[in-house]
């Protein structure tokens, strides 16, 4: 049982290393710069899932379109992707993907340009059919700050499409993407990554109505399907506005490109401008396959295997052994029961990197626990982790934003902290009845909140792991990250309420590992080699589609003035498209992942 742990260090998370923000000539490692150098960490971000795209294909269940003669004129393309369009908006009407949109108020600081003044978090499954239709996830109260927020906007503008919010970008036009409607001027050739794309803007015709896209779309070169979609839309009523967006679509199926990332960005912060509205948001949407293909199969199998082990003996279990039964049947249960709801990844390559930094945790502590911790990563962006029995629930943005694998380890140690005090909650989930809640109904059927009592042995605990483990050195760093995250509690509430757990800072206090608060250096923003945190989503891509995360290989740039740490705020998506089917043999996990293997014999 032993020989499988083994401790591995610096190497395990390379790209987890707070360097990586660091110009090539700062870093120690002998990395070579990635042949993209040029682009910034938040460009080479949200890259193109490259996933086992086979897997992906037999679940789609949505034929190809038929391939279309190649066109000789630009006119040719026009209609080709005109046709595309209406052929996705129709491939996708029976989805109801999940959509999020985590949004940051803006407001100018006169060292670190526009920072954030407050934050928004929306979460819902959209029907992609005729009927805009948005369900959401959240309880009542956090559904009234979405109409508060709206409400707010309505005050100056009315805010078109609501309760929709920024999820209907996903389409230029649904019903009316036409000549008769647009006016498309070929602009030019450009490569987004790996695929070349014919550049057109398109402009609505005089008295088409209110409300038609403005601004430019790229469109792939063989397919002849729209990619991105740059611009707002037009004219805007009296007393109402559009936002910017720009809107990303990946190929994750044979034949179609599906909208995954939206970004907008709304604000004016020269001299003498007044905003009346700042803004930056991310809108990304996942689980187009939910409930599809096989993955109940997949599931059931896992129980099967688990309850096997459990019952190896062919005895009655004595009392202890039915009561972890039990807790794994309730851990299992919820497990299931957050993937299908599409709040929960599968098992997947981040995971063995999570697990590692456990393991590491586990092995220097001499924790032999009769079940192997278990880590998924949740899909939703809040700032959160939990625990049912022997599984720990880690965030993917929790990732983005630790500066390191310590911090990581920091964070990891306090659910470990939970599981080996047994701290067990959740064991009335093993009742089959209670799994039965439409998805949307997630959060308030599901929770695993601790008492504080819990909460305050656990991080008591986790600093014991901590002191004891390979990362007792570099608890400064988890200093640092639990100081800047101090910095910016008060603003960033929404990123830190919590749907499932407990959470890290409380009515803009952190409270989660306070002992290690003092642990470092004082917070100087002026140290461009003091990174206490990152910006959300540059280390955690997750495909769309098949809803599987994993670690985003990004180059390394030079960080140039304090403006650029940008902590836990919102960047732009600038996926590295690739097609459907090329991409498979490079998953972007690969130097992490390799590392894990190759330590595991020592
Ligand atoms: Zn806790």
């Amino acid at each position: 049982m032993r020989t499988w742990k083994a401790i591995l260090t610096a190497a395990l998370l390379a790209s987890m290393s707070a360097a990586a923000q660091q110009a090539a000539e700062q870093q120690p490692s002998a990395q070579p710069p990635a042949p993209d150098a040029t682009q910034t960490a938040q460009s080479s971000q949200q890259a193109t899932p490259a996933t086992a795209q086979p897997a992906a294909a037999q679940a789609a269940s949505i034929a190809p379109p038929a391939p279309s003669p190649a066109p000789t004129t630009m006119d040719q393309v026009v209609t080709l992707f005109i046709e595309h369009e209406h052929g996705l908006i129709k491939a996708l009407a029976t989805r109801t993907p999940v959509v999020e949109t985590y949004l940051q108020n803006l407001t100018a600081d006169p060292q670190l340009g526009p920072v954030p003044s407050a934050d928004h978090y929306f979460l819902g499954r959209m029907d992609m059919g005729e009927t805009v239709d948005r369900k959401d996830y959240l309880k009542e109260e956090d559904r009234s700050m979405q109409s508060r927020l709206l409400g707010g906007f309505g005050k100056l503008y009315k805010v078109q499409y609501q309760p929709l919010g920024f999820s209907w970008m996903v389409y230029a036009d649904r019903t009316d993407f036409d000549r008769e409607h647009y006016e498309f001027r070929y602009a030019r050739r450009e490569f987004l990554g790996d695929v070349r794309c014919l550049v057109f803007d398109v402009t609505p015709k005089p008295k088409s109505g209110r409300g038609r896209f403005l601004g430019r779309i790229w469109v792939e070169d063989q397919g002849f399907n729209i990619v991105r979609l740059n611009g707002t839309y037009a004219p805007a009523p009296r007393n109402a506005m559009f936002f910017h967006m720009d809107s990303w679509r990946l190929n994750l199926i044979p034949g179609y490109w599906v909208p995954a990332f939206i970004y907008s960005e709304e604000g004016d912060f020269s001299a003498g401008v007044k905003n009346r509205l700042a803004f930056k948001a991310q809108t990304r949407i996942w689980g187009y396959d939910l409930k599809k293909g096989g993955k109940d199969d997949e599931l059931t199998q896992i129980r099967v295997d688990s309850v096997t082990d459990e019952s190896a003996a062919a005895q009655d279990a004595s009392p202890l052994q039915a009561e972890r039964v039990w807790q794994q049947q309730a851990e299992d249960n919820v497990v299931e029961r957050l993937t299908n709801a599409g709040l929960l990844a599968p098992d997947g390559d981040l995971d063995r990197i999570l697990q590692t930094v456990v393991n590491n945790l586990e092995v220097t502590n001499n924790i032999d626990l009769p079940r192997p911790v278990r880590t998924r990563v949740l899909l939703t962006s809040p700032l959160e982790t939990f625990s049912v029995g022997n599984t720990i629930g880690d965030q993917p943005g929790l990732v983005d934003v630790l500066p390191d694998e310590a911090s990581l380890a920091a964070v990891l140690s306090h659910e470990l902290a939970h599981i080996v005090l047994g701290h067990n909650l959740g064991s009335k989930y093993a009742f089959n009845d209670r799994m039965l809640f439409s998805d949307e109904g997630t959060y308030q059927n599901l929770g695993f909140k601790h008492i504080p009592e819990e909460e305050t042995a656990a991080d008591k605990k986790a600093v014991e792991l901590l002191k004891n483990s390979p990362y007792a050195q570099k608890l400064d760093n988890v200093g640092l990250f639990l100081k800047a995250l101090q910095l910016r509690a008060p603003q960033l509430s929404a990123l830190l309420t919590t749907h499932l757990g407990n959470p890290l800072a409380e009515n803009g206090t952190v409270i989660r590992l306070s002992a290690l608060e003092t642990q470092g250096p004082a917070l100087d923003n002026a140290k461009l080699d003091q990174i206490p945190a990152l910006p959300l989503g540059g280390r955690v891509k997750i495909n769309p589609w098949d809803d599987k995360a994993e670690m985003v290989k990004t180059a390394p740039v030079a960080i140039t003035s304090a403006r650029d740490k940008m902590p836990f705020e919102v960047t732009p998506f600038f996926p590295r498209l690739i097609r459907y089917g090329t991409g498979a043999a490079a998953p972007a996990a690969t130097p992490a992942t390799a590392a894990a293997n190759n330590g595991t014999g020592n």
